[in-house]
């Protein structure tokens, strides 16, 4: 079932209240307690989760870049590297991904 977009920012308003410390979508901020991630594969062995599946479908691949830019600039700035892979090399897998419709 397709929930609107204001229906799930509700949803996440009141889900990450209940849940503080669990990630949530980038677009409709609903906890992933409630939402169902849509994974996306990059590199090898690699992958990550800004959207949830309902956000995913309901954006072309130029606003679903910006999300996961995001999510690349949070890891920028946590660690090093990704597992030992350059972060440049990082945000070109992601990107191809995202761009492949993954
Ligand atoms: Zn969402």
């Amino acid at each position: 079932m397709r929930i609107p977009l204001g229906i799930r920012k509700l949803i996440g308003y009141w889900t990450n209240w209940y849940y503080p410390a669990t990630g949530t979508c980038g677009h409709c901020d609903r906890n992933w307690r409630v939402a169902q991630e849509h994974l996306t594969l990059f590199l090898h062995g690699h992958s990550c989760f800004p959207l949830c599946e309902m956000c995913w479908n309901d954006l072309s691949i130029a606003e679903r870049l910006p999300h996961y830019k995001s999510l690349y600039n949070r890891w920028v700035s946590m660690s090093e590297d990704h597992n030992g892979v350059p972060w440049p090399e990082v945000w070109k897998g992601m990107e191809k991904a995202v761009r492949d419709g993954l």
